[in-house]
């Protein structure tokens, strides 16, 4: 293994999600849910596999249908508007739209600044592409609920050698989701400083209005931004299929031309018949968009109370589908430790958030839930866990 990832070793998600079918735990680990997305999104790859559609290669930017409903959604749902054909290209999932985002325009040595803890990705994708990766850690603030991002630690870490800001909102592991005032102050950074984003918002449809005005704002939408922003979206999570690993980018021609000359040569296409499926997806009624929420709403309710029963101090997210816990008040504060037990102890599996931090002691006592699973599931996972 070569320098760039030798520190990286196998990802906490194939670690935690083996140890959960070894000890035969309730997986909260790992991100996905347990219950597929809409029948008739399926039926529609059944049917593009049937009339061979996508069964060879799609073209290298993505089929046209699907751009184009990549397109219309970020023109319905945030008045964005990206040329479908110079502006949307389809990638296999967030995941290579991140390392071939960072690849094609990062250079050896760049500065990339992220909002620690990160998806663990991040990390790999900045050292592939050669940057050095400079955390910004959100503190957790306990009167407020969540943890924070402070602007003058993030002005701060910019320096001349910054290239790139790569954010995440709503934000995996925290559940944070970044407010109008933050966004405003982290474009106006980006517009001084000259810098490039790339923003992660693959979670755009699992932000929680608890009565205070929360919403998903793109980074995109605001002035300055659409020209030096690459957004970052995924089926996966929107449409609970993320086996199909069908994510996109919108952004700028030259962006969108400089990403995809990474892209054709880590997968050149992905996802043929997926990506009919997607395109009809993405067209469905706002009222899918606000039943998907709402019944994760319930769901985050019904973990967030369970934890905080079981004696966990519980951040509870106003976005994505995962709780972070302090698990200081169970007597414990070493969040590794406590999830390489904890399938033993009680038959739950979550991830320990030190994972996603360079920091690893500011990481240390929480512990990531994810609540993207049956009912019946986490009443079980929380019974188990109120017996620590
Ligand atoms: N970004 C974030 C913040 C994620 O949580 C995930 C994982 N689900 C991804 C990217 C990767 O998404 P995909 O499965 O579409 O590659
Ligand atoms: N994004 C998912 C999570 O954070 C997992 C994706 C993966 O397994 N790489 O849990």
């Amino acid at each position: 293994l070569n320098r760039r990832l030798a520190e990286f070793g196998t990802t906490i998600f194939a670690e935690m999600s083996a140890l959960a079918v070894k000890t035969g735990a309730i997986n909260l680990g790992q991100g996905f849910p347990d219950t597929d997305g809409p029948e008739e999104i399926r039926e529609a790859a059944v049917r593009a596999l049937r009339d061979g559609r996508g069964n060879q290669y799609p073209p290298g930017p993505g089929i046209p249908e699907l751009r184009t409903a990549v397109a219309e959604h970020q023109r319905r749902q945030y008045g964005l508007s990206y040329d479908p054909d110079r502006e949307v290209l389809v990638t296999a999932g967030a995941t290579e739209a991140i390392a071939a985002s960072l690849l094609a325009l990062v250079e050896p040595g760049d500065e990339v600044i992220a909002l620690e803890p990160y998806y663990d990705s991040y990390a790999a994708s900045i050292a592939l592409a050669g940057g050095k990766r400079v955390p910004v850690t959100l503190r957790p603030d306990a009167a407020e609920g969540r943890f924070r991002l402070d602007l003058d630690e993030l002005r701060d870490a910019i320096t001349p050698h910054t290239r790139l800001l790569l954010l995440n909102t709503p934000h995996n592991p925290t559940g944070t989701v970044l407010t109008r005032a933050e966004l405003t102050e982290i474009a106006k950074l980006a517009v001084e400083r000259d810098l490039l984003v790339v923003t992660d918002e693959v979670y755009e449809h699992l932000v929680f209005d608890d009565g205070d005005g929360t919403t998903h704002i793109p980074l995109a939408s605001f002035p300055g931004m659409r020209e030096r922003t690459v957004t970052i979206g995924s089926a996966g999570k929107t449409f609970s299929y993320t086996g199909w690993k069908v994510g996109w980018i919108t952004s700028t021609p030259e962006l969108v031309t400089a990403v995809r000359s990474a892209k054709q040569f880590l997968t050149y296409v992905s996802s043929g018949p997926f990506q009919y499926a997607i395109a009809e997806a993405l067209a469905l009624p706002d009222s899918y968009f606000a039943s998907f929420r709402e019944g994760m709403r319930a769901k985050r309710d019904l973990l967030s109370e369970g934890l905080t029963a079981a004696g966990f101090d519980v951040y509870r997210p106003a976005g994505t589908y995962f709780i972070t816990t302090d698990i200081r008040p169970l007597g414990e504060s070493d969040g590794f430790a406590f999830c390489r037990a904890l399938p033993e102890r009680v038959g739950v599996v979550a991830i320990p958030n030190a994972v996603f931090y360079d920091h690893r002691e500011a990481g240390a006592p929480f512990v990531r839930f994810a609540f993207c699973k049956k009912d019946e599931v986490l009443a079980e996972a929380v019974s188990r866990l109120k017996s620590l």
